[in-house]
């Protein structure tokens, strides 16, 4: 098999990770941004796992009662993470279409972080990308901006929510810490072997995705070729990072 190392394209000297925490705002989010990594670690034998900060209970379709829609959502997202060798989801449950980079909500990352105890976490851009509205969605900017919070300084401060010490859940630094969809990347994973699972994971989310499941594979393909272009390995598909180093 190839090496992590020759799929991993950046300037950085970069590490190989050996434990993955990746957390989103919304069920499908990590699927389109990051579920080719997820696979491609877990080809690797990296251990992923998700955190959840909504179930997705103000998604489509709009006539099922919020309860309904959670219960839908998140056996979608077990099945999409299962398609790419993930099976630990934490679901942190704040409401969604309502959330906020709180001190609630930084807590519920931060807790999470100590938990998993990752040497690398993925989340959304907290910087709002005007040409691409869709991906800079306010529970996406909100939640980009907490867990950027939680990784420094939260988890890492003895002094930040001292009540967690409490259940037992000890300071955790978290060395790097890898951004989706920003406008500026510096990272990209070279997918082109897990793009099928890619797209089998996000089609796992019938409730959001079937209405457009006959586009969606050339979309997502086009968008991770040109990618691939912008970082130099024309004819591959990636997905890319702004990678941050906390260290
Ligand atoms: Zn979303």
């Amino acid at each position: 098999m190839t090496s992590l190392e020759s799929l991993i394209h950046t300037e950085l000297d970069e590490p190989v990770p050996s434990k993955v925490l990746v957390i989103v705002a919304h069920p499908d989010d990590i699927d389109f941004g990051a579920a080719g990594s997820v696979a491609t670690f877990a080809d690797h034998g990296i251990e992923v796992v998700y955190a959840l900060v909504t179930d997705g209970d103000a998604g489509e379709p709009a006539d099922l009662t919020p309860l309904e829609l959670k219960n839908i959502r998140q056996a979608e997202q077990e099945a999409a993470g299962a398609v790419v060798g993930v099976s630990e989801i934490h679901w942190l449950g704040f409401r969604d279409g309502a959330v906020v980079a709180d001190l609630d909500l930084r807590r519920g990352v931060t807790r999470v972080i100590r938990q998993v105890q990752p040497d690398l976490v993925i989340t959304q851009s907290p910087i709002r990308d005007l040409d691409r509205i869709y991906a800079s969605h306010p529970d996406h900017l909100a939640t980009g901006e907490a867990v950027t919070c939680a990784v420094y300084p939260d988890a890492r401060n003895a002094h930040s929510f001292p009540e967690l010490l409490h259940e037992g859940l000890e300071p955790h630094s978290v060395p790097r810490l890898w951004l989706m969809a920003n406008a500026e990347n510096n990272l990209c994973v070279d997918i082109t072997d897990a793009f099928d699972r890619k797209i089998d994971a996000l089609l796992a989310h019938h409730s959001q995705n079937d209405s457009r499941a006959e586009m969606l594979p050339s979309m997502i393909k086009e968008w991770g070729e040109s990618n691939a272009r912008r970082f130099g390995v024309p004819g591959r598909i990636v997905e890319s990072f702004r990678c941050v180093n906390t260290e």
